[in-house]
C-alpha cells in the first residue's frame, strides 16, 4: 500500500525537511581534515534536538537479531564505505577523502530522509567526477517522477545513467517511500525496467538514492553488522533527497 499524504501531511513532511537541509548544512561547514565522523554526528544531533526534531536513525533496530541498534544520528561513510558507515571518534577524516552522509530527521509526526557526499579538502578528478554522477543520477531519475510515471522509469534512468558512466550501482539497498515511517511503501531500487511497477500518484512522498561504486557492484557487510563496504574497495558516493510527486513536476522537499 502506498500512502498518499494530505496537504496537512504534506507540510509537516516539509518541516521535517527543513530540518534535515540545516542539519546537512552544518555538517557540510564542519567537514575538514582532522574532524571525526563522531564529531560531526553530535553537531547533527545538537541540530535536530535545537529544531524541534528527533533524530530518526539513532535507537533504528539492527538488520537482525545479533546486531545493536544503530548508535547515531547520522550514518557517516568514509571511502569504500558504501553506506550505514558508524560514527566513530577513530575515523578522523582526511584531505581528499570521500564522504558521504545519510541522515532522517523525525518532527511532528513524520520523517525527511537526505544523503550527501563530500570532498574532505580537495579530491582527485576521478572521485569529483562519482559525486558528480551520483548527483546527476538523482536528477535523471526524477525526470521520471511524475504522476503518470511507474517506479521501474525512475529505477530504470538512474541505472541507465550511472552504468552509461562507467559505474555501478548498490543493487542490494533501495530507495523507499517515506512519511509516518522512516521506510515505506513502495520500494525504489537504483536499477530495473522502464515500465514496471507501481504507478506514481500526486501525494506520493518518497526517498530517491542513487547509491554508486566507482569499481563493481559486489559489496560486503562488516563484522559491526551495520556498515556496507564495496568489495573491491573502490569508494563510493550517496545521494538523496525526500521528494513529493505532484500532477507536473515532482518536489524536492530536501533542497533549499
Ligand atoms: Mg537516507
Amino acid at each position: 500500500m502506498i500512502d498518499i499524504k494530505s496537504k496537512r501531511e504534506i507540510e509537516l513532511m516539509k518541516e521535517a525537511c527543513r530540518v534535515t537541509v540545516l542539519v546537512h548544512k552544518a555538517i557540510e561547514e564542519a567537514i575538514k581534515p582532522g574532524v571525526s565522523t563522531l564529531e560531526l554526528d553530535k553537531i547533527a544531533e545538537k541540530v535536530i534536538r535545537e529544531n524541534g526534531g528527533i533524530p530518526a536513525q539513532k535507537g533504528y533496530p539492527g538488520p537482525d537479531k545479533y546486531t545493536p541498534a544503530f548508535p547515531a544520528s547520522i550514518c557517516a561513510s568514509v571511502n569504500d564505505e558504501v553506506i550505514h558507515g558508524i560514527p566513530s571518534n577513530r575515523v578522523i577524516l582526511k584531505e581528499g577523502d570521500v564522504v558521504s552522509i545519510d541522515l532522517v530527521v523525525y518532527k511532528n509526526g513524520y520523517n525527511g530522509d537526505a544523503a550527501r557526499t563530500y570532498i574532505v579538502g580537495k579530491g582527485s578528478k576521478d572521485d569529483e567526477r562519482l559525486l558528480d554522477v551520483t548527483k546527476k543520477a538523482f536528477f535523471e531519475g526524477i525526470k521520471f517522477a511524475k504522476q503518470g510515471f511507474r517506479i521501474g522509469d525512475i529505477s530504470h534512468a538512474i541505472g541507465e545513467f550511472v552504468e552509461k558512466n562507467g559505474y555501478s550501482v548498490v543493487k542490494e539497498f533501495q530507495g523507499h517511500g517515506i512519511g509516518k515511517s522512516m521506510h515505506e511503501d513502495p520500494g525504489i531500487p537504483n536499477y530495473g525496467k522502464a515500465g514496471k511497477g507501481p504507478r506514481l500518484q500526486a501525494g506520493m512522498t518518497l526517498a530517491i538514492e542513487p547509491m554508486v561504486i566507482a569499481g563493481n557492484e559486489n559489496i560486503l557487510e562488516l563484522d559491526d553488522g551495520w556498515t556496507i563496504v564495496t568489495q573491491d574497495g573502490s569508494k563510493s558516493a550517496h545521494y538523496e533527497n525526500t521528494i513529493l510527486i505532484t500532477e507536473k513536476e515532482p518536489e524536492v522537499l530536501t533542497l533549499l
